[in-house]
């Protein structure tokens, strides 16, 4: 398969030599399929914040030689307007031109004190002390934002981010398609017209992932619950299957017209290079 889809990869910052080591080698293996970007997660009212910073900087330094730019992520919750800038200003000065704006999610028990509520406010200052130098991608739902009063709301607020600036979106996972297709189409009804680009989460242990999906929103269908739970310490046949299951969802989005993928990688380079290589996406 053939195709001319924009592919980026979410990285987390590491935060010990091992792990920097292993981010290396990840984003080296990964670079076979020419991704236009690599993302950095940005923890809200975290301690990794400055590993953030250090991880994309490595990353654009590299980019004259890869062509692979570096996107923070960039969550406000909790944090300052002058802090915003100061960051805004660090990546602007290391020649990024990308961010992934978020509200982000504060840590259970802290209080959300700071200058910005939603995303959409990120947005509307960054394109005030900024204009045009970023593009701006923006998170989205298609199984509804957990804290969502209603998925309508929830569109509304999607649209408030389009309408401040941002440029393109990408999804939060999901594994049922239909899911995706449907809020693909109640966007456009709604008048959101910017890529939705889906995130595409691989499946390397089931329990971690049931967790996380509960939190996050993201459903995942009785049919593969009941099929991964079968498994259970069985790690070779579950590999196998995830593979298999990743290689044909990801080709079912290809065919229907995506205008891009985004690999939540986890930092490792399989499966997502497995995948790219079987859908013919390497060079
Ligand atoms: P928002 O768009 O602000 O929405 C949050 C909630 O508030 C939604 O329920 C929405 O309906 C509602 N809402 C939005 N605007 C308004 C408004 N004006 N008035 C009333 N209600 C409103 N988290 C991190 O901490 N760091 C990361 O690096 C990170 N990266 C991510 C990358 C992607 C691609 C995705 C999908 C998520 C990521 N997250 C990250 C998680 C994200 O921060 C959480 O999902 C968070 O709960 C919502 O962030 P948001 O930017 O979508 O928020």
């Amino acid at each position: 398969m053939t195709t001319d889809i924009i592919l980026s990869c979410e990285f987390f910052p590491p935060k010990t030599e091992t792990g920097i080591s292993n981010l290396i080698e990840t984003r080296k293996n990964l670079a076979v399929i020419k991704p236009e970007y690599y993302s950095v997660t940005f923890g809200a009212g975290g301690s990794t914040q400055d590993n953030t910073l250090e991880a994309v900087i490595d990353i654009q330094n590299a980019s004259s030689m890869t062509g692979i730019a570096a996107a923070p992520h960039l969550s406000c919750v909790g944090s300052s307007a002058p802090r915003i800038l100061d960051l805004l200003n660090q990546y602007r000065a290391n020649g990024i031109e990308r961010i992934v704006a978020l509200r982000g999610d504060l840590p259970s028990g802290t209080r959300a004190a700071g200058d910005f509520r939603y995303a959409n406010e990120l947005i509307d200052f960054i394109r005030k002390e900024t204009g045009d130098h970023f593009t701006i991608e923006v998170a989205c739902y298609p199984e509804v934002h957990p804290q969502a009063n209603s998925a309508q709301h929830d569109l509304t607020n999607f649209k408030r981010k389009v309408d401040a600036g941002a440029n393109t979106a990408i999804t939060q996972y999901f594994y049922n398609i239909d899911a995706y297709y449907y809020f693909l189409d109640r966007c456009q009804r709604n008048g959101i017209n910017i890529p939705i680009v889906p995130g595409i989460m691989p499946i390397n242990n089931f329990s971690q992932l049931a967790r996380f999906s509960d939190n996050c929103g993201a459903e995942i269908p009785r049919w593969l619950r009941r099929r991964l739970e079968e498994f259970y310490d069985d790690t070779a046949s579950l590999q196998a299957f995830t593979l298999d299951f990743l290689t044909e969802f990801t080709q079912k989005l290809i065919e229907s017209g995506v205008p891009g993928l985004h690999f939540y990688t986890m930092n490792k380079t399989d499966p997502i290079l497995t995948v790219c290589q079987r859908l013919g996406l390497t060079h």
